[in-house]
């Protein structure tokens, strides 16, 4: 750290994002990317016409994008921000809505590491509330109408779901706040609550083109809300940097949005995947949360979490392992490929019977 850093940020604990190694090569299973690639559009979208225009900036209103989404989603342009990746959209969020010192922020303890960070980087009361011993989320926390709220849903790295009644419970319970439901893993088998953006104007339901959409590495995310809330975040983006989405993500999204088909078979395929690897985990001792996202919550009744992180490492698969205490003991390991979950049980199989 200099000694020239605004003092507001020097005890500021950043996020820690799961390992991309280099070094060597790992079955990946750390960061809940798609195993699958881009569809063929959007590999074709990305080509050298669109490469030789670098030298012109992107279209700031992203116009055609989220025309596209619209259309796709029965919504109006208006109801429709995109930007940088979902984080861009949370950390807008945290800006735009949650920045007065009386404006409390509840999100649940455990989920994604994120949201405590943007509190803390903005200075922002937050609540952070226990999840039920089953890692299930009690709505009724979140009933007062004296916070903005924010839940993952499903819920991450558990993987479990509300219901789209809960959600509607909530967002009944806070009139005057707004409610932040990220569906970052919507796609892999939970409810999405868009039906509900027309009847509440305080719902922002967030969505990323990372997971299920197989493009973590061109950052892309969007948000649906009502007409007001998407103008607030235009505001912060237009006074931050408007050209936050470069051409050649630009047009891989927009190609993505055609080829939806393709991605609704991928998720049906990693929701497959998941349901077998759980069935085989569950065979060999371990006890998993029942997840509705492209990862698995598991512990082991024979080994450790950290040290079961530790010897799949060695082994060439990366999992990913908190040290939260309440969590030390699960891994939250994405759903693959048939081939790497097989590969995946067989390693585990190995590890705990030499630990037995
Ligand atoms: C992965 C993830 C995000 C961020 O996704 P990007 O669009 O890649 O920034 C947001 N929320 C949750 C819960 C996630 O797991």
């Amino acid at each position: 750290m200099s000694r020239f850093i605004n003092k507001k940020y020097a005890s500021l604990e950043a996020y820690t994002p799961g390992e991309q190694p280099r070094e060597r090569k790992y079955i990946k299973l750390n960061t809940n990317e798609s195993p699958y690639p881009p569809s063929d559009g959007v590999i074709k979208a990305v080509n050298e016409a669109e490469v030789s225009l670098l030298n012109l900036y992107p279209d700031p209103t992203c116009k055609a994008l989220k025309e596209k989404l619209a259309a796709l989603y029965g919504v109006k342009g208006e109801n429709i921000f995109v930007s940088n990746g979902s984080d861009d959209i949370l950390n807008f969020s945290f800006m735009a809505f949650c920045n007065d010192s009386d404006r409390l922020v509840k999100f649940p303890e455990i989920s994604y590491g994120f949201y405590k960070v943007y509190a803390e980087l903005y200075g922002v009361k937050y609540s952070a509330i226990p999840l039920r011993e089953d890692f299930t989320v009690d709505i009724t926390d979140y009933f007062g109408n004296n916070a903005n709220v924010v839940i993952a849903n499903p819920n991450a790295p558990t993987g479990i779901a509300l219901t789209v009644e809960e959600i509607e419970q909530i967002l009944k319970a806070n009139p005057d706040f707004v409610v932040l439901i990220d569906e970052a893993y919507v796609d892999f088998g939970a409810e999405s609550c868009l039906p509900l953006v027309d009847k509440y104007d305080n719902l922002l339901v967030v969505r990323t083109y990372s997971k299920s959409r197989s493009m973590a590495g061109a950052r892309l995310g969007f948000a649906i809300g009502s007409a007001e809330l998407i103008a607030d975040l235009e505001k912060i983006k237009f006074s931050t940097n408007p050209y936050n989405i470069n051409r050649l993500t630009l047009v891989a999204g927009e190609a993505a949005v055609d080829d939806d088909g393709y991605y609704v078979e991928n998720c049906k395929k990693v929701a497959d995947t998941r349901e077998y690897t759980t069935k085989k985990l569950k065979e060999l001792g371990f006890e998993c949360t029942p997840s509705k996202s492209n990862f698995i919550f598991a512990k082991s009744n024979k080994i450790g979490g950290e040290e079961l992180y530790l010897k799949l490492k060695e082994r060439g698969i990366l999992v990913r392992h908190f040290s939260n205490g309440k969590i030390c003991e699960y891994n939250r390991i994405t759903v693959g490929t048939p081939e790497q979950m097989d590969a995946l049980i067989a390693e585990i199989a190995s590890i705990t019977e030499e630990t037995k």
